[in-house]
């Protein structure tokens, strides 16, 4: 095949190799962990949905409903769209279900999402995500619970270098006037913004306080802070929420100007963020949203929830040399065998080790005794087992050690199960 008709990955979206699988595998391990001990509950949505339900609920005029989702029509001529995010189809979910009514629910899911966007160090077209949804609670005590436990991940993970970013929106009151406020400002100072904030300098303002452009920034470092606006509600609300932070000993920063870049937030939104990643410094973000159920046809319903991106998420822990990233578990037997009698006999000790729980690897395909005795000795493995013509024959195997030098021992293979399990446990 020539090099132009190579089919490579589309751009934006790429494979986890082996070599990196097996902290994937870790760190969605340890997350599922967490949250179970937290007593959430895994919902799993489909990655299609309908493409009215990212309109309706992450607003038309968010970068992510404007220009970067995966939208087609399917054979039906619908249109349907490839989840840019997962809070959404959650809350599908509920309602369809029923899920809101009289009652609540702390619910996580796991997948991959799908943004246009343009790809850069931690930044992809396709991503995976881990999050966390919880509904029915309007208080600040189920925001301070979903803090902890993503604390909790990051420490049973090892990852350093990571602060809480913490502020609040308000109530749909304060928020009008800060509104207001803020376009006031922001209108004698048109000549410095760029164009996506001159788009949106009077249909969604707020939205600029999230932007990644440094001049703007600048800018906004004399704009109005939403704190002086808001309602001693909400402002009630924040002091307990930084109260029961303080007696978590999670230590935080409030950042007036973190709005997030999803139109659906009230009161309190929050980023656990690295510095030393520029504009891809957030690892996992989230906040309150207490509209969202009801502006998708369901009960009025408090929620409060976040999603952590896995992909910076591991990369961080890569670069810090996390001790995690070194758990990949080595193969623990190694068989080798010749001749068919011998393979048969080979297979069927693999399945009767690995049912319990023993991590066997198989020389499979033709191969010299030397051959396989080569593959075994690189495999990492502690013990090798050894079936030739004669073993076979009498149904034995040989045994020995791939760590340290001592004489091969013949065992029945009614035995091995046995004898493999006696000496690792001996180790
Ligand atoms: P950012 O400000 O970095 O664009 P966001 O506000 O768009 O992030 P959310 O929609 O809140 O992010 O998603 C939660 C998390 O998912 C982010 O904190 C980040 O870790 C991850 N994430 C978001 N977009 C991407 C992407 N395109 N590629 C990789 N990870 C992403
Ligand atoms: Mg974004």
């Amino acid at each position: 095949m020539t090099k132009k008709n190579k089919i490579k990955a589309i751009r934006g979206m790429k494979d986890v190799l082996p070599q990196d699988s097996s902290l994937w595998l870790s760190v969605e391990a340890i997350c599922a962990e967490i949250l179970s001990d937290y007593n959430y509950q895994q919902i799993k949505t489909p990655i299609l949905e309908n493409t009215q339900l990212f309109a309706r609920s992450i607003g038309a005029d968010t970068d992510i409903v404007s220009k970067e989702m995966y939208t087609f029509e399917d054979r039906n001529g619908d249109s349907v769209t490839m989840r840019p995010e997962g809070t959404a189809s959650c809350v599908r979910a509920g309602i369809e279900h029923g899920l809101f009514y009289n009652q609540q629910q702390r619910l996580w899911y796991a997948g991959p999402m799908f943004r246009h966007e343009r790809p850069q160090k931690g930044r992809f077209r396709e991503f995976f995500q881990i999050g966390a949804e919880c509904f029915g609670w309007p208080g600040a005590d189920i925001e301070a619970e979903l803090l902890s436990l993503t604390a909790q991940i990051f420490s049973r993970l090892g990852l350093k270098n990571t602060r809480l970013e913490l502020n609040t929106l308000g109530d749909t009151a304060c928020r009008a006037d800060f509104r207001s406020a803020l376009i006031e400002y922001l209108h004698d100072y048109k000549q410095d913004l760029d164009q996506d904030s001159l788009r949106r300098l009077d249909s969604n303002p707020l939205r600029i306080l999230d932007s990644k452009n440094s001049e703007v920034q600048q800018v906004l470092m004399g704009a109005p802070d939403i704190h002086e606006f808001l309602s001693a509600e909400s402002n009630e609300h924040f002091l307990r929420l930084k109260s029961y932070l303080q007696q978590l000993d999670i230590t935080f920063s409030v950042n007036p100007r973190l709005v997030r870049g999803l139109d659906y937030y009230n009161d309190t939104v929050f980023e656990w963020v690295n510095e030393d990643y520029g504009a891809q410094s957030a690892v996992c973000a989230g906040g309150r949203y207490d509209s969202m159920v009801e502006q998708l046809g369901g009960p009025p319903t408090p929620c409060f929830g976040f999603a952590m991106g896995l992909e910076r998420l591991i990369q961080m822990l890569q670069e810090q040399g996390a001790e995690i990233v070194q758990r990949s578990e080595p193969v623990q037997v190694f068989i080798v065998s010749i001749g068919e009698q011998a393979r048969g006999q080979a297979l069927r000790l693999q399945q009767l080790c690995c049912a319990e729980g023993i991590r066997v690897q198989l020389y499979c395909g033709s191969g010299s005794m030397k051959n396989q005795f080569k593959r075994a000795d690189s495999s990492g493995a502690q013990f090798v087992l050894v079936i030739g013509e004669q073993e076979a024959a009498t149904e034995t195997v040989g045994i020995r050690s791939l760590q340290v030098r001592e004489e091969q021992q013949i065992i029945a293979q009614n035995d091995v199960v046995n004898a493999v399990t006696n000496r690792l446990e001996s180790l």
